[in-house]
């Protein structure tokens, strides 16, 4: 008999609803959920394949270990593994303090995987190590909303899609990253052709090409643009000076900045015409305003003034908390918004507290039972790296990421974990660049087995459940954190019992109680209510009957004042810059049917059709300077590493500029992956790198 489970899709931060169809234990369909607010029943290509990827053969099924970095792993029990694992980690904490150890996870676990993680390195150890790939995917959205809105909330919703007269997006090729939401955004159109779209992002890809007015602006731009879109709007006498007076800060500073930002100067920072900056700028003072922004702002060494400077546009118009309009940040991963929810990042505590915040340390501390968590500030990833590389940090316990693919600056990356001293990878999948390092393999169970809860990029969470076994000897990665957290409270002689859990739901009750009087308050939710009323959106207080919709409505902003601050961000440009020997633009992106480091979608077949192999975009013109032809192979390369792969024509770059998809790692192309090349410089608050940008070099062979 086939079983039906709902569950949600692992790939995007759209967060869709699926149904699995199993039989006998074995996922033999997936379809959309009808009644599931995200997708309404409808996936994309990689939701819609996702049954196809439920495989085995290139699980991790045993755990596996080694005593000696010279000597293959050889499978071993879950015993001799955690055991192992616990006695590296003990002795290292003894030896060298709890700072010497770190956590680095993934925007892929549940929630309450991740709530497990955190407790353990702040709650246990005393570590604040423990940083995620969301570093990499949604730091610089996080900062830009707590500077300026004071908290780490998308303000808005999909609905808005529907009732909006401007969406603007920036940094998103919505039509690949997140289909669903583009098919959403296509239909609003049809059903209001007044709706204006306006696209901004270097290349001219499909979500480009089908805007009304696409700002084809010069690579890290943005923050010029957005000051210019202002500076249009206080001329054309397009802001609300009420709402700015009433619920606002800083508006005086930043109108003396963006009165520089003229149209005829922006036009010349960004490479686009004056015209088409006036007439962004009016369709967005018109209003009802709705802004989507994804990695474009987000991957930048000045992300969060990027962020900052697009929410600048909505506060000083009142676009913000009504319908239709507000800043609305497109989550990269299905569960990066949980995973801050608990705080599981190095500069997090659980319930959206922050770390310097004495009180907020006190708080979780009495939350956990615990004397005290640890004041300094752990390692973002790329400052975990380096201090594997440098020895500060010996071992490192990896989970459900592969960051010898995802991470910029890869031989620096791959450097740090041979060097590193005990390397623990947990993960599902056996195909990872990451795996190879590991001293201990933990099997992880995956999509179809994993049970608990995710959050996705409108703050609605839904529940997630398992159609089938694990498989062979897997277990769920909250079990594994729990069975390792209470060894090694034996071995520590911790006279604790911080991991008492059997259940998911335990997690989630424990979790949602670090919620209460927070901006996130869950306190209203249960699994019960989400089983049976469906997904639901935060805050969800104790007694409330349902989620919000859209925040800030009222005007009173999560600052000490109740007021949004203005922030004063100036135009910088990108960390690398073009010169006489590296004179090309390199920039990166997702293709539609492949997700990151393809570990999952690289096993289905049908996910090829769209895009067979790794390529390096060119302009006809500069392919006709170098008398490079389609299909000629070439080497692309900086001062960080190169790649040897063939070249293809395309009318989506510029010329000087060039473009490589972010998913073929080192086992599918001669090279590392265009990380390899990318700078490991980051955004100075979000910690967030430049994954986005870089110069290069070509050359044909
Ligand atoms: Fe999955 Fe994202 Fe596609 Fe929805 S849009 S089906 S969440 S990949």
């Amino acid at each position: 008999m086939i079983k039906q489970t709902k569950s949600t899709c692992c790939y995007c931060g759209v967060g869709c609803g699926v149904i699995i169809h199993s039989e006998n234990d074995k996922i033999i369909d997936v379809k959309g959920d009808p009644q599931h607010p995200a997708n309404f029943g409808r996936l994309c290509t990689k939701g819609s394949t996702l049954h196809l990827s439920a495989k085995l053969d290139n699980r991790v099924l045993y755990p596996e270990l080694r005593t000696n970095r010279d000597l293959p792993r050889k499978r071993a029990t879950w015993d001799e593994s955690l055991d192992l694992a616990v006695e590296k980690f003990a002795r290292t904490i003894e030896t060298h303090g709890p700072d010497s150890v770190a956590f680095y996870l993934s925007g892929q676990l549940l929630t309450e995987d991740y709530y497990v993680f955190n407790k353990l390195a702040k709650g246990l150890i005393g570590t604040n190590n423990v940083d995620t790939n969301s570093r990499l995917c949604m730091s610089s959205a996080v900062a830009g909303y707590k500077v300026t809105l004071g908290a780490d909330a998308p303000p808005a919703c999909y609905e808005d899609i529907d009732h909006t007269e401007c969406l603007l997006i920036a940094g998103s090729n919505t039509a690949f990253a997140h289909p669903i939401i583009y098919r959403r955004i296509e239909a609003a159109k049809e059903k209001n052709p007044n709706l204006k779209i306006v696209v901004v992002d270097p290349r001219q890809t499909d979500t480009a090409k089908a805007a009304d007015l696409h700002l084809a602006i010069l690579p890290g731009t943005d923050v010029a643009l957005f000051n210019g879109m202002l500076h249009v709007m206080l001329w054309e006498g397009m802001l609300d000076h009420a709402y700015i007076e009433a619920y606002t800060n800083g508006f005086a500073e930043l109108k003396e900045t963006v009165r520089e930002y003229t149209p005829k100067m922006v036009a010349d920072i960004c490479g686009i015409k004056e015209a088409d900056i006036i007439t962004a700028a009016k369709w967005f003072g018109k209003g009802p305003s709705l802004s989507m922004y994804c990695m474009g702002l987000n991957q930048s060494i000045h992300g969060t003034e990027k962020n900052a400077a697009l929410i600048n546009l909505h506060l000083a118009t009142g676009q913000i908390g009504k319908p239709g309009a507000g800043p609305f940040s497109l989550t990269g991963q299905p569960n990066a918004m949980g995973g801050r929810e608990v705080g599981g990042m190095a500069t997090l505590l659980s319930g959206h507290r922050d770390l310097a915040n004495a009180e907020h340390r006190a708080e979780v501390a009495k939350l956990w039972g615990v004397e005290s968590v640890p004041e300094a500030p752990g390692k973002s990833a790329i400052e975990m790296f380096d201090a594997v590389k440098e020895g500060s940090i010996k071992a490192i316990w990896i989970a459900c990421t592969n960051p010898a693919h995802s991470m910029p600056d890869l031989n620096s990356v791959l450097e740090a974990l041979d060097t590193a001293e005990f390397v623990v990878v947990q993960d599902a999948f056996n195909n990872t660049e990451t795996g190879q390092y590991a001293d201990v393999l933990l099997p992880a169970s995956t999509w179809g087995e994993k049970e608990g809860s995710v959050t996705n990029s409108e703050r609605r969470i839904t529940r997630v459940n398992p159609a089938v076994a694990i498989p062979a000897e897997a277990r769920h990665d909250w079990e594994i954190v729990v069975d390792f957290a209470q060894r090694l409270e034996r071995r520590l002689a911790k006279n604790s019992a911080l991991f008492p859990y059997t259940t998911t739901e335990q997690i989630f009750n424990e979790h949602r109680e670090t919620t209460r009087g927070r901006d996130l308050d869950i306190t209203g939710l249960s699994y019960a209510l989400l089983n049976e009323q469906g997904p639901q959106q935060w805050p969800f207080k104790e007694g409330d009957v349902t989620g919000k919709a859209r925040l800030y409505a009222d005007g009173v902003f999560q600052k000490p004042d109740g007021k949004a601050q203005f922030v004063n961000a100036v135009y910088k440009g990108t960390a690398d810059k073009t010169d006489a020997r590296y004179p090309l633009h390199l920039l990166t992106g997702r293709l539609r049917d492949q997700w990151h480091g393809m570990s999952r979608t690289g096993n289905v077949a049908q996910l090829f059709n769209h895009a067979e192999e790794p390529v390096i975009q060119m302009s006809a013109d500069d392919m006709m300077r170098r008398s490079i032809k389609n299909g000629d192979i070439v080497r692309v390369s900086n001062k960080r590493g190169s790649l040897v792969l063939p070249a293809q024509l395309s009318d989506e770059v510029k010329p000087s500029q060039t473009f490589i998809p972010m998913h073929w790692g080192s086992q599918s192309m001669h090279g590392l992956g265009v990380n390899a090349l990318m700078p490991p410089n980051y955004d100075k608050t979000s910690k967030q790198p430049e994954l986005k940008h870089t110069a290069i070099k070509l050359e044909k062979l």
